[in-house]
């Protein structure tokens, strides 16, 4: 049976829930190359919650440490807005001290492997993600605008350096077609642990909302599956429908419902917890139920003139130009949108709203 921690914490005694995760989920680590991944979406303050606590790095760098890793690397690839400032957004995010000088910039040397030719016959991943023995993925409780959710499955994603991220994104078209491929890059090379920072988590629009909350947690599995149907369940979310679970589970790579899954702690709801606007539509079975509301009736971003500062950045990474600049305000041309998020991703002043 596949086995789910929920162990309470805060920033301050994170800890003895990281010593726990490695009771419940043995791995062996001595004389291992251990890469950890924090989820490192772009700079920000660890304050805003975008990215993985530094309190929650540096636990389980430590721990690590004591358990003789014959090497520890501490790398991610941000996302859009920070492709070529990998260093910047560790140090901006106080992740850089968490590090405690094992962090190195996985984005600067990667290996091409075959992908999926429905979307690309090869991407480009880390090497540093190849020449691990051991993974310890650590991602962030938090909302996806496109994958509702961006728990174990979703941090893989930050494997792929560089713009690829972006062409997948206009490759996909679809979220559902999206949701799959998050499965397909997860699938490459899945991570041995995963310790999720739940202490505060986000709502509502994100992955980069300012609605945050507090939920007091860590969790962890060494099932990627199980752990983000638990995360959904948190959510109040149906995990069998969220499309990216139905397709990781059909293939194999664990368990999304609840009552196959062992869980360790108290699993409760989350009282009111806002997801996405799309999240309705993403967990819908139905292909010509989501094709027609993905043309007719999906929310579009739009930039609030009250917040946006005219930088251009969302233009500029809208991978199908799909933004424009309207005097002082970008404007979104619904036909062209993908709906991907990007956008609302990388703006650095929380502007990009939905309608
Ligand atoms: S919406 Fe955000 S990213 Fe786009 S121009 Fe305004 S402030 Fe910049
Ligand atoms: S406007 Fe925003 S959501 Fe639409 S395609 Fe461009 S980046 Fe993606």
């Amino acid at each position: 049976m596949f086995k789910v921690m929920i162990h309470p914490a805060d920033y301050d005694t994170v800890r003895p829930a990281v010593d726990r995760a490695f009771e419940l989920f043995p791995i062996q680590i001595a004389g291992k190359k251990v890469l950890i991944k924090p989820n490192v979406l772009r700079s920000s303050k660890a304050a805003e919650g975008i990215v993985t606590h530094p309190a929650v790095l540096r636990a389980v760098v430590e721990k690590v440490e004591q358990m003789n890793a014959a090497s520890i690397v501490v790398g991610d690839n941000p996302g859009l807005f920070d492709y070529g400032a990998n260093e910047k957004s560790f140090k901006e995010t106080g992740l850089m001290d968490a590090a405690k000088g094992y962090y190195q910039n996985i984005g600067n040397e990667s290996q091409t492997v075959a992908f999926n030719p429905a979307f690309m016959p090869t991407v480009s991943l880390s090497k540093a993600v190849f020449e691990a023995d051991i993974i310890i993925s650590l991602p962030k409780f938090k909302t996806h605008g496109l994958t509702v959710i961006t728990g174990a499955i979703k941090n893989s994603y930050g494997f792929l350096p560089g713009a690829q991220k972006a062409r997948l994104h206009k490759i996909a078209g679809t979220p559902q077609r999206f949701h799959e491929m998050v499965v397909d890059v997860f699938r490459l090379r899945v991570p041995e642990l995963f310790i999720v920072d739940a202490v505060v988590g986000m709502e509502g629009n994100g992955p980069a909302s300012p609605d945050l909350r507090d939920i007091g947690l860590i969790l962890a599995s060494d099932n990627a599956v199980a752990m983000d149907a638990v995360i959904a369940a948190m959510m109040g979310l149906e995990p069998n429908r969220l499309r990216f679970l139905q397709k990781a589970k059909e293939i194999g790579l664990g368990e999304c419902d609840l009552d196959k899954i062992e869980v360790i702690g108290a699993l409760k709801k989350l009282p009111d917890f806002k997801i996405p606007p799309l999240g309705g539509e993403a967990i819908m079975e139905n292909d010509a139920i989501q094709e027609m509301l993905h043309n007719k009736t999906l929310p579009r971003p739009y930039a609030d003139p009250d917040l946006c500062t005219a930088c251009g950045a969302c233009i500029e990474q809208c991978p199908v130009t799909a933004l424009s600049m309207n005097g002082d305000i970008p404007e979104v041309d619904a036909d062209t949108c993908i709906i991907c998020f990007c956008c609302q991703e990388i703006c650095p002043e929380k502007a990009i709203a939905l309608q």
